[in-house]
């Protein structure tokens, strides 16, 4: 059997790494390590470059690029060693989207053959509801890969889950990207009640929706941000954008976030979707979450 390699002229030779964004190993003049495409395990995908640059700054240790297995591969890769596990990052090619999710991990599965756990990291709209106090930058995941989120969520209710402290020691490492990253102002997040329709247009709900305490749905003060939610995630191809559609399944289903890629992931393979609440699946528009 012939060998698969990225000099024959099936599989020309394409460098991946081709994205703009923080270097990792610089500061300690180390050599980045080289490893082959057989060692990476883990894949990560993410739907937009932000994410890409977020999870790009979260690796331990970043590693070179590769030449692509595959010259119809498409994606974006950053590879690197996050914990144990080495860890191959890819942004998707084209837009949000059940399609181009399946797609981009299509396409890291014939490169990286070696992959066996893929997470889906994200935003989400999420589902507030009496029962679960979701609010913008929260974090959903599924109880999914059971005993790894089950092991996760004991861990975290015994000693926390230092969230904050990890976002702020990655801004303090990569001050540039302090301004776009970090968290907005907890006084933007504005749930308003399901009746409350942004009117159609761009204008901001500051602007045309207002403070107004009889439209907004009154929260208590929270002590930690953010909180993660473990269950279920309703995926679909279209964003959801409708608050009484919103509320009817997080009574009926118990959903707690709306998200775009995963059900097309899940067709490829078991995968653990991670959102991270950036609205509340109704009319309403912000920018900065
Ligand atoms: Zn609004």
């Amino acid at each position: 059997m012939s060998k698969r390699g990225p000099d024959t002229e099936e599989y020309p030779r394409r460098v991946f790494n081709t994205v703009k964004r923080p270097k990792i190993n610089h500061d300690d003049n180390r050599p980045w390590l080289r490893l082959s495409h057989h060692s990476y395990t883990v894949g990560w995908i993410c739907a937009v470059e932000p994410e890409h640059v977020a999870a790009t700054v979260f690796l331990d240790e970043e590693h070179e690029g590769l030449d692509s297995l595959s010259s119809k591969d498409n994606n974006t890769y950053t590879l690197g060693r996050i914990g144990g596990h080495n860890v191959v990052i890819a942004v998707m090619p084209n837009d949000y989207g059940t399609t181009s999710a399946s797609l981009a991990a299509r396409d890291m599965l014939h490169s990286f053959s070696n992959i066996r756990t893929c997470v889906m990291v994200g935003i989400g709209g999420g589902a507030p509801s009496p029962k679960h106090d979701i609010r913008l930058g929260d974090v959903v995941p599924p109880l999914f890969l059971q005993t790894a989120v089950k092991a996760l969520r004991t861990k975290y209710a015994i000693s926390g889950h230092r969230l904050q402290e990890a976002i702020s020691d990655v801004l303090e490492k990569h001050p540039r990207i302090a301004k776009d990253y970090k968290q907005p102002n907890p006084n933007t997040d504005r749930l308003y009640k399901a009746h409350v329709i942004h009117p159609n247009g761009e204008e901001s709900c500051a602007a045309i929706c207002g403070d107004d305490l009889s439209n907004l749905v009154e929260r208590p003060e929270r002590k930690e941000n953010p909180v993660i939610h473990y269950g279920l995630i309703a995926s679909a191809n279209q964003v959801m954008k409708d608050a009484t559609v919103r509320d009817t399944l997080a009574e009926n289903k118990d959903v707690l976030c709306f998200e775009m890629e995963a059900a097309g992931l899940m067709n490829h393979f078991p995968c653990l979707v991670v959102r991270g609440i950036c609205d509340y699946a109704d009319t309403h528009k912000n920018k900065e979450w």
